[in-house]
């Protein structure tokens, strides 16, 4: 069952998304070659209690950090570390922030010093296609609507999307129903409702698009090792079209 939020739950999650937002952007600000990744999970968990959040990752099926943190070949689900940055790396940060029993995601790719121009433009392509995902957030569409929107930018660009991992509805959890896939057939699926809140969350690889699990249980990394971007937004669908929440 999809739940459908009340505009005062809506004013809520938008509070949650904009500490997430918080975290994301102090976190990015801090990138660069040197730091590790340890470093930017500490900035992003102060920031969030001293929000009066709650890091809505760390613990989740005991994964042990506030961010994940994912270089170059990783694609999602990385775990901060003693690794330092690079000149040339690039860095998918995602982190979620609960309020008040609500939750919030968000993730952003970040450049660490200068990036080869094709992974530059894999950013940049994964962040239109999140784009055009939140584009089709509006009542009359269909679920798969959104879906096919990043499906149609990624591929037209060449690149592989990733199909072991999805979107999801989110609110009092932070994986709720319905799955939200970054790829599918426009006009089926659910229709989009007023109340309904998803974070849309395409993982766009710059090869192929298979990808595997390292032996930590739970860094995904291409199978080619080449590398993979990740953005995400939390959006609530109301009656005055697409809401991102996740904004500061
Ligand atoms: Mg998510």
């Amino acid at each position: 069952m999809i739940v459908r939020k009340s505009p005062a739950e809506i004013e809520v999650m938008r509070e949650a998304g904009r500490v997430s937002a918080l975290a994301l952007r102090l976190a990015g600000d801090a990138v660069g070659v040197g730091i590790t990744t340890a470093e930017l999970d500490r900035i992003a968990e102060e920031a969030i209690r001293k929000e009066g959040g709650i890091p809505a990752f760390k613990g989740y099926n005991g994964f042990p950090a506030t961010l994940c943190t994912s270089v170059n070949e990783q694609v999602v689900h990385g775990i901060p570390g003693p690794r330092k940055l690079r000149d040339g790396d690039i860095l998918s940060i995602d982190v979620g922030a609960i309020i008040d029993g609500y939750y919030g995601d968000n993730a952003r790719t970040f450049a660490v010093g200068e990036v080869a121009p094709r992974t530059l433009r894999l950013m940049q392509v994964t962040r239109q296609s999140l784009e055009a995902g939140i584009a089709r957030c509006r009542v009359g569409m269909r679920l798969y609507d959104v879906s096919a929107a990043v499906q149609q930018v990624a591929e037209a660009a060449g690149f592989g999307i990733v199909r072991e991992y999805v979107g999801h509805g989110i609110g009092r959890h932070m994986h709720e129903e319905p799955q939200v896939p970054n790829y599918g057939p426009a006009g089926k699926g659910p229709s989009l409702q007023p109340g309904m809140v998803l974070a849309i969350e395409p993982m766009i690889n710059e090869g192929g698009e298979a990808v595997r699990q390292l032996d930590d249980g739970w860094t995904v990394v291409t199978s080619d090792g080449k590398p993979s971007a990740h953005y995400e937004h939390t959006v609530a669908i109301t009656d005055k079209g697409p809401v991102i929440l996740t904004l500061e």
